[in-house]
């Protein structure tokens, strides 16, 4: 089986509301998509996404991806999609890095490879744990009151654990996460996301305030050696996002001790083949895992539930449950505060080519 044809479509996605996060360093009312249709010789589609949480969360930004897809596709036409290493070798010979801008390429060869095979992907990837998979809401910086009523929103649709942004003003944290935690019903949980904001000292003093509450804490700051300096000076359960982008930085915050867990974000590490082995190595060492995507619509969510149901360690998020436009049939839906992958083999998704529009480009 060989690839004939690759399509590039872009869509605007905007948001049900405007968002703001990292002390409103991050703020923007509409996502910047990038989808893609990878076509064989056998007749198959596979569809992949690659959607950066606006242009200022990641070293990664929309028309970027489109700008590696233009240098990568031609050299990715006749290889057999199925053998997901040999081209994923391929493609990080082909263009060093960029791995966000691979993911959309990556997730349509694994929907290949689940069609090919008459199994949906998260059998391919260890096998579907029957329990449904948990979601966490994304709740946008705001005053304490604000954050409730978001948070009273996500409750409404089911959500019972919440990611909080915060960050990055101690002193305003510190009340609002007290505020947040006294709110909460039972059987709900709360998480801290600063997003990397605090300084060093901001970090330890809101930790160290709140860390009995019993609330796990995510991306204090920027660097892995950041991120240890407030380690070693606070308590509290940390997860790790931004700055796990390989599997070598994983490798380290593990034997450094620097986390319980991460923020296992498909499009950050380059793909669903290796988001793969950064999920084994968690499972390995007992780290919890959000498996997400960094942004999208449904067909970015399916594929990083299709892990996360193979998985089963936390949580995981849809995007899409944020936006206004939906671009397929079928895929990973909220029901109720949990998720499901699909049963269909490969991805499980159906994109409506009429709200694609036109592909901006063709390579075949
Ligand atoms: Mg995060």
């Amino acid at each position: 089986m060989k690839i004939s044809r690759i399509e590039v479509f872009q869509l605007t996605l905007p948001l049900k509301e405007p968002y703001s996060l990292s002390g409103g360093r991050l703020r923007f009312e509409a996502l910047d998509s990038t989808i893609v249709a990878v076509t064989t010789d056998a007749g198959l589609t596979g569809w992949g996404e690659g959607c950066p949480w606006g242009s200022t969360y990641l070293p990664a930004f929309g028309k970027g991806i489109r700008a590696v897809l233009d240098e990568l596709a031609p050299q990715l036409l006749g290889l057999d999609p199925r053998r997901l290493e040999v081209v994923e070798r391929a493609m990080d010979k082909a263009l060093p890095g960029h791995g966000y801008a691979k993911s959309a390429l990556d997730t349509a060869f694994w929907d290949i490879l689940g069609q090919d095979s008459g199994l949906p992907l998260c059998d391919l990837m260890g096998g579907r744990v029957e329990e449904p998979v948990i979601l966490h809401s994304s709740i946008p910086t705001g005053t304490a009151d604000q954050m409730i009523a978001s948070v009273a929103a996500a409750r409404a649709r089911g959500y019972s654990l919440h990611s909080c942004k915060v960050g990055p003003y101690a002193a305003l944290d510190i009340p609002r996460i007290e505020a947040l935690h006294a709110s909460l019903p039972e059987g709900e949980s709360l998480a801290f996301d600063a997003n990397r904001s605090w300084l060093p000292d901001q970090a330890i003093q809101v930790i160290n305030a709140t860390a009995a509450l019993g609330h796990p804490f995510e991306q204090p700051r920027e660097t892995l050696e950041e991120c240890a300096a407030v380690r070693r000076a606070t308590g509290g359960v940390v997860y790790l996002d931004e700055s796990i982008v390989t599997l070598q930085d994983l490798a380290r915050a593990q034997r450094e001790g620097l986390c319980e867990g991460i923020g296992l974000k498909i499009g950050r590490v380059g793909g669903l083949t290796k988001a793969r082995r950064l999920r084994d190595f968690c499972l390995a060492f007992g780290l919890r895992m959000n498996i997400e995507e960094t942004g999208g619509s449904v067909i970015a969510d399916t594929g990083a539930v299709h892990l996360a149901q193979a998985t089963h360690r936390r949580a995981t998020w849809l995007c899409h449950d944020m936006l206004t436009l939906d671009t397929a049939e079928g895929g990973a839906r909220n029901m109720n505060g949990s998720t499901r992958a699909p049963d269909a083999p490969g991805l499980g998704v159906a994109p409506d080519r009429e709200k694609l529009g036109d592909a901006v480009a063709v390579y075949e």
